[in-house]
């Protein structure tokens, strides 16, 4: 499938619990991302942005509301179908990067892998890969505490597309990191989406980074609106 788009959001609802009351945290969101998009997504803290991104991603349930992305409604997914198709199709990037301390640089990017039927050889062929695309071949034995945060970040990154996933998912990628590092980043997330053309959505607060996005969005109060100084491409 290669013409529209890749997802589309339709009345989406969505609402936590506390203290026996419904706390509604999207309100009858619907819009579509594009192939190849690259979207930024920010808002006030506590809008709902992560809430969103999480349910795009197939980590979070929605109330009602449609998410079809390449044709399927993954909403109608049982868990099982849902995680397999999270594994298949989306790379994760977090603020703190969620690498694991006791494996080496090589090993966290291996991680993803060892849900699919490669072996154990291959795996590390497809490892090394996606570290040498980050450019940290040189730091595969590295510990993640032996590494600089933007170093972290890049491990992290090349974890998120050794499985080769359409949709990319960062949340805050550049959040913890020196305006340098943060650059880098960035750099190489617009690489990702322009030469192996990955979906990116990207929740930050950062106006740097909302600025390397084609798309800007805003979500206030669990609402949605497309920004006036949307960068457009
Ligand atoms: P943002 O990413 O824009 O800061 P979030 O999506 O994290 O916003 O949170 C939106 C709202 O939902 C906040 O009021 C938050 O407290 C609430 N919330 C988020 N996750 C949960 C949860 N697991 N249980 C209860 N409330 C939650």
């Amino acid at each position: 499938m290669s013409s529209g788009p890749l997802i589309e959001i339709r009345r989406l609802y969505k609402s936590y619990t506390r203290g026996g009351q419904a706390i509604p945290v999207l309100t009858d969101v619907s819009f579509e991302i594009g192939r190849g998009e690259f979207l930024a997504l920010m808002g006030p803290s506590g809008s709902g942005k992560s809430t969103l991104l999480n349910c795009l991603a197939g980590i979070d349930r929605v109330d009602s509301g449609e998410i079809v992305v390449n044709g399927q409604d993954i909403t109608l997914l049982d868990e099982t179908d849902l995680a397999r198709w999270r594994s298949r199709s989306v790379g994760f990037i977090f603020q703190f990067y969620n690498l694991i301390p006791v494996l080496t640089a090589l090993e966290n990017v291996e991680l993803p892998l060892l849900l699919t039927g490669l072996t154990r050889r291959e795996r590390r062929e497809h490892a090394a890969a996606a570290l040498a695309a980050v450019g940290l071949s040189d730091r595969s034995d590295h510990y993640p505490a032996q590494l600089s945060g933007g170093q972290q970040q890049r491990v992290a990154i090349a974890r998120a597309v050794v499985t080769d996933p359409d949709i990319l998912v960062a949340d805050e990628p550049t959040g913890d990191l020196d305006r340098t590092s943060a650059e880098e980043i960035l750099t190489l997330m617009n690489r990702l989406n322009q030469e192996l053309e990955k979906t990116i959505i990207m929740v930050t607060h950062d106006p740097r980074a909302a600025q390397e996005a084609h798309v800007l969005r805003h979500l206030d109060k669990g609402e949605l609106s497309r920004a006036a100084d949307t960068p457009g491409r």
